[in-house]
């Protein structure tokens, strides 16, 4: 049987960030512990119940390094014994804010091979508009400080559709992560999710209209390929063998593991998933079953997510038939019109195509 992932879900977060809709609240310390101790007793007994190995954890939140680095080790020395297999990614985000090299140090001694950073935005009135609590030059003492304990694999996170967002000033951001050498770079369109602060307020803000979302996106996958950060997914960029093991395996539609609030799995063809409620997950809920999962339909809306796209022969090896005649006649006006291209093996979505990609995959799926 093919290993799994894990993830873990971190519900703390020192503030909440204006755009952000994932579920995390401050969090007094003792919750922090406490929190430590039960994710542990969840993580032991899952994988006891499992019979599989994971070659993958990431840490998520959240904020993980709000729990601090102590507690860090024991999730990831817990998942270590027995579950994850010698050549494991383990991730774990960071916020910049107040990290020291003792935090990086306890981190890779325990195993940790991959840092997360968010930095949105190396413009501080960028950053300010976003509510990161770090200036950008914080962000550049984290990543050298984690470079200089030996953290080789650093991705950080840009934002993209930004208010008040130039061309110039994505430059400026790129350059800055360019200028720390990091091997992978996450780019996201700013999406303005119900129930956030700048939903409620946009009114207020001069986001960038899609006009100009469109070109920061073409010019950001410019710049990076530029110099050599090579795009392999919608919004990924890596130095070859830097990509994500972690994120491969949603895109890929493989199997993983969810702990935490709000965390998702994917198991055994079911998906399922935990409460965005914090007590509840204390009190020792039981995920909620979401049905099954893997068919044709979502396999291939996860991969066309990829540049690589939808292969025949890996359609073939796991559903026993060849990609749908209907999909590549319905593509064709997207192929014809430079949204999407015919592969060597299948057919995948061009950057053009990722601007639009919901569009076109409910068109040809
Ligand atoms: S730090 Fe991350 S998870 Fe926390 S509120 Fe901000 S965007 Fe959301």
């Amino acid at each position: 049987m093919k290993n799994i992932g894990l993830y873990l879900h971190i519900p703390f977060c020192k503030s909440k960030c204006p755009y952000c809709d994932f579920y995390s609240f401050s969090g007094k310390d003792t919750e922090k512990d406490a929190y430590t101790q039960v994710l542990k007793e969840r993580i032991l007994s899952s994988i006891s119940t499992l019979q599989r190995k994971g070659d993958t954890l990431y840490i998520g939140g959240g904020t993980p390094s709000a729990l601090g680095a102590e507690n860090l080790q024991i999730l990831v020395e817990t998942c270590k014994s027995d579950f994850l297999t010698d050549d494991a990614e383990i991730t774990v985000e960071c916020n910049p804010h107040g990290l020291n090299e003792d935090f990086f140090k306890t981190l890779y001694n325990c195993g940790v091979n991959r840092i997360s950073l968010g930095l949105q935005s190396a413009v501080d009135s960028e950053r300010r508009t976003l509510g990161r609590l770090s200036a950008r030059n914080q962000v550049e003492i984290a990543v050298k400080t984690a470079q200089k304990i030996g953290f080789e694999n650093i991705t950080l996170d840009v934002m993209l559709g930004i208010p008040n967002q130039t061309e110039k000033s994505l430059n400026e951001t790129l350059n800055f992560c360019l200028s720390l050498g990091v091997p992978h770079i996450s780019a996201y369109m700013l999406k303005l999710e119900e129930n956030t602060f700048f939903y409620k307020n946009k009114h207020k803000y001069n986001f960038p209209d899609d006009d100009l979302t469109a070109d920061l996106y073409l010019q950001m996958c410019e710049t990076l390929e530029s110099k050599g950060i090579i795009q392999y997914e919608i919004s990924n960029f890596a130095k070859a063998g830097f990509e994500s093991r972690h994120n491969l395996k949603y895109w890929h539609c493989e199997e993983y593991l969810g702990l935490g609030p709000s965390a998702h799995s994917f198991l055994d063809g079911k998906r399922f998933y935990y409460d965005r409620d914090f007590e509840s997950f204390m009190n020792g809920n039981s995920p909620i079953q979401d049905g099954m999962g893997g068919d044709f339909t979502e396999y291939a809306m996860l991969n066309l997510r990829l540049v690589e796209g939808l292969n025949e022969e890996k359609v073939f090896e796991r559903f026993g038939h060849n990609i749908p005649q209907e999909i590549y006649d319905k593509s064709q006006i997207f192929i014809d019109n430079g949204y999407m291209t015919k592969t060597e093996n299948g057919i995948a979505l061009t950057r053009k195509g990722f601007l639009i990609s919901n569009s076109i995959l409910a068109e040809i799926l």
